[in-house]
């Protein structure tokens, strides 16, 4: 699995494109503001063609520029849990963010489940339901390959907030443990804010600092 980085936006968001080998399908990861001319110039690049947008949650800062994908018709992939906020993005505090312009939703074509795989190019995820960042926080998981998109569960150097509406600091704990255990340490992760590509074992002892 190749998996190239940008990060973007008013609170440095990760996107992510995601394939097999140049000259194939790809998906795209989270939607941050401004992210999708980089998006477009690495499928340039690479000479891909995308097969889907896939959200990580549904938090304002991964899902603002979803329809931008969604207007050309690339269908939207997601776990469940968040939709309503896929739907209708804002942030918790816009002043924060310099109050941005209201922007559409989208509807994810494919909701998918505890145990369900996405599966393009060859390539498999395995999608684990780990919320405590918001309910609807999904680990995709290269099992084969090692790599794993994280979303805002951990990160290089620690956890994803729980003090945003919806959130739960049990139910992270839960998560943070599960991935922990199921994931091997030498698998890397792909959070949504800061480095990528470190190990589970490099990030695990930063996470456990706020566990
Ligand atoms: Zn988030």
């Amino acid at each position: 699995m190749i998996i190239k980085g940008g990060t973007f936006g008013p609170v440095a968001t990760n996107t992510y494109v995601v394939f097999a080998e140049r000259g194939g399908p790809a998906i795209a990861v989270d939607a941050p503001w401004g992210g999708i001319e980089w998006v477009d110039h690495t499928l340039a690049r690479n000479d891909l063609t995308l097969e889907a947008l896939y959200l990580t949650h549904g938090h304002w800062d991964h899902c603002v520029d979803a329809y931008r994908f969604a207007e050309r018709g690339v269908p939207v992939w997601a776990g469940g849990g968040d939709e309503d906020w896929m739907a209708d993005p804002a942030p918790f505090n816009p002043a924060l963010f310099g109050n941005p312009p209201k922007r559409p939703g989208v509807t994810p074509d494919r909701v998918v489940g505890e145990g369900d795989t996405l599966e393009f190019g060859g390539l498999t995820l395995h999608m684990l339901h780990t919320p405590g960042h918001s309910p609807g926080c999904w680990t995709a998981w290269d099992k084969e390959h090692g790599e794993a998109l994280v979303g805002d569960l951990i990160f290089a150097q620690g956890i994803g907030r729980t003090d945003f509406p919806r959130s739960s600091p049990r139910d992270m704990l839960a998560s943070l443990e599960r991935v922990m255990t199921e994931i091997p340490g030498d698998h890397r992760i792909y959070p949504g804010h800061g480095p990528w590509g470190v190990t589970m074992r490099e990030a695990e002892p930063w996470a456990r600092m706020f566990m």
